[in-house]
């Protein structure tokens, strides 16, 4: 699967997703990152890429042609791909893992990430098939927005974990939270794993760890136990 992230701030995104497992991820060919800085799609002398809005108000939006020209140069190299391409916004859909696992069905992303006052409203209408938010506050770029779609959807492709078998029982595949989990030692500063993990006994241990995921989903996110 490819990534295609369309930043003015390409190395925001190889400090965090070339290490740890998604820059392992690249390095076997698993997944394909690409970073393109829009800046390089500019046509004037001072490689302009912001301006003030039109109407008047505080700030400098992104203009529409480096990001349009940049995205299309993207949008050719991956010809004949099924690509979404996402505007990263705090007024876009809350990512969920729902959004992940539909979002891995495809072959690549292209993440838009806006910064400063946000974007020209026709980078939106030109150039993204769906706005995505991560979150009920607002940060001064799409880059970690950007990251975390892409670290969230990359490790649904195979190959990206040694076990696939984990996300199995992880938190939200069955709409609970995963179970309380315990490695060495048994115990410490006093506090000691739960009896029933040391006894060997599947049927039991399953039981425990449903009823601890179930307690613990209620208690904190009531919302997923009534869906
Ligand atoms: N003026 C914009 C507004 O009020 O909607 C906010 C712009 S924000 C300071 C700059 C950029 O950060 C946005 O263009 C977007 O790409 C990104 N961004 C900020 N918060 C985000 C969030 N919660 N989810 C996704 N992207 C976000």
């Amino acid at each position: 699967m490819t990534f295609d992230i369309v930043t003015l701030f390409p190395e925001m995104i190889s400090a965090v997703l070339g290490t740890s497992i998604t820059g392992r991820a690249a390095a076997k060919g698993a997944v394909t990152i690409t970073a393109h800085n829009f800046r390089a799609y500019t046509h004037d002398r001072h490689n302009r890429v912001d301006d003030t809005p039109y109407g008047g108000g505080k700030g400098m939006l992104l203009t529409v042609p480096p990001i349009y020209e940049c995205c299309d140069t993207v949008m050719k190299l991956r010809e004949g791909r099924k690509i979404r391409r996402i505007y990263m916004s705090p007024q876009g859909k809350t990512f969920t893992q729902e959004d992940a696992k539909r979002l891995s069905g495809y072959d690549g992303l292209l993440l838009i990430c806006g910064h400063y006052e946000g974007v020209d409203q026709r980078v939106i209408d030109l150039c993204a098939d769906e706005e995505i938010s991560i979150g009920d506050y607002v940060l001064t770029g799409g880059e970690i927005p950007a990251c975390i779609v892409c670290d969230a959807v990359s490790r649904l492709v195979p190959g990206v974990l040694a076990d696939e078998e984990c996300f199995k029982s992880e938190t939200f595949e069955d709409g609970l939270f995963e179970y309380p989990q315990y490695t060495r030692p048994e115990e410490f500063m006093g506090l000691r794993i739960p009896e029933v993990l040391t006894t060997g006994h599947h049927a039991k241990i399953t039981e425990w760890r449903r009823g601890e995921a179930e307690k613990k989903t209620e208690r904190v996110r009531p919302d997923l136990m009534n869906r």
